[in-house]
């Protein structure tokens, strides 16, 4: 590969970045569905990680834009001196990252900038399980535990960007012990229902517990009423939960479950239609960071 134009002189190929707290995924293509090159790096410190970023899609075509899918919290606001950037995060070393302006400058093109879980429900509603909908969440259940709202196909941005993984749930009654890991809250939901809030009460991965283990019904008690909250909130046609966690077995059929008995009827809605997994496996960031990049060149005409 090398850096260069078409021999028209007009650049077709976009970037996308599904940026995260353990790796970023890089790729180039003219779409989604024809990926031209892709890599992942491990996420490191901003200096290590957005440098080799840079330095990889220097060594490709020049790009037509970029989109950028990226964990948070991130500044949203297109009139704001710091749009773009990683904003006050528990990641080391990221607060205050300039993220989608470096790209923009290094690279030479226009930039698309949205949460990662923004992105991913911009993929499942433009190529996946969200297509058709008019509203639908994407959630995230992994090292913590987020959520991304499209309404009319716009992601939901508002003051700064939906925090839904810091909703404090009704304690589980065999789980009044924990404390809970988040920073912030204690025992919100990211601090009792994330992958590593799993790891500090019972030592290992939830799939990793046996099934009949009362780790699985605690976490799907927890993440059904997070389904309830956003079913009473949004009225989505669509709840996508992806990440790690959701990788357990049976999870998400427990969540369908007990979100059907939270409920009691009171919703219109198909528990078994409306709570589902990606579509996109677990290209839905990358999917929308595709879609971010088309977004990108779209805004600026
Ligand atoms: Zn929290």
């Amino acid at each position: 590969m090398f850096k260069g134009v078409w021999e028209d002189g007009v650049p077709d190929l976009f970037g996308a970045i599904e940026a995260g707290g353990t790796k970023f995924v890089l790729a180039i293509g003219t779409s989604h569905d024809n990926i031209v090159a892709q890599t992942i790096i491990p996420t490191a410190t901003p200096d290590e990680t957005l440098g080799a970023a840079i330095a990889w899609f220097q060594d490709q075509r020049q790009l037509a834009a970029i989109g950028i899918s990226c964990f948070g919290p991130v500044e949203l606001d297109r009139t704001s001196p710091q749009w773009g950037y990683i904003t006050q995060t528990t990641k080391p070393g990221w607060s205050q990252t300039d993220v989608a302006g470096l790209f923009g400058r290094t690279l030479e093109c226009p930039v698309g900038f949205d949460t990662d879980v923004n992105g991913a429900v911009l993929g499942e509603y433009t190529h996946g399980a969200a297509r058709g909908c008019d509203v639908a969440i994407y959630v995230t259940v992994g090292t913590g535990i987020g959520g991304g709202a499209i309404v009319n196909g716009v992601p939901l941005h508002g003051f700064r960007h939906p925090e839904m993984g810091h909703i404090r749930p009704r304690r589980h009654a065999d789980d009044m012990e924990f404390d809970g890991i988040c920073s912030f809250h204690g025992d919100c939901l990211e601090g009792l229902a994330s992958g590593p809030a799993i790891k500090a009460r019972w030592g290992a991965s939830l799939s990793a517990l046996a099934d009949n283990h009362p780790a699985h019904d605690i976490i799907a008690d927890y993440l059904s009423q997070f389904c309830a909250t956003l079913l009473a909130f949004y009225s989505p046609q669509r709840i996508i939960l992806g990440g790690g966690v959701m990788q357990t077995p049976r999870l998400l059929d427990r969540i369908k479950g007990k979100t059907g008995q939270l409920s009691k009827d009171y919703f219109a809605y198909d528990p078994q239609a409306t709570i589902a997994a990606p579509n996109l496996d677990n290209m839905s960031g990358i999917v929308g960071a595709f879609e971010l990049a088309r977004k990108a060149i779209d805004d600026k005409i």
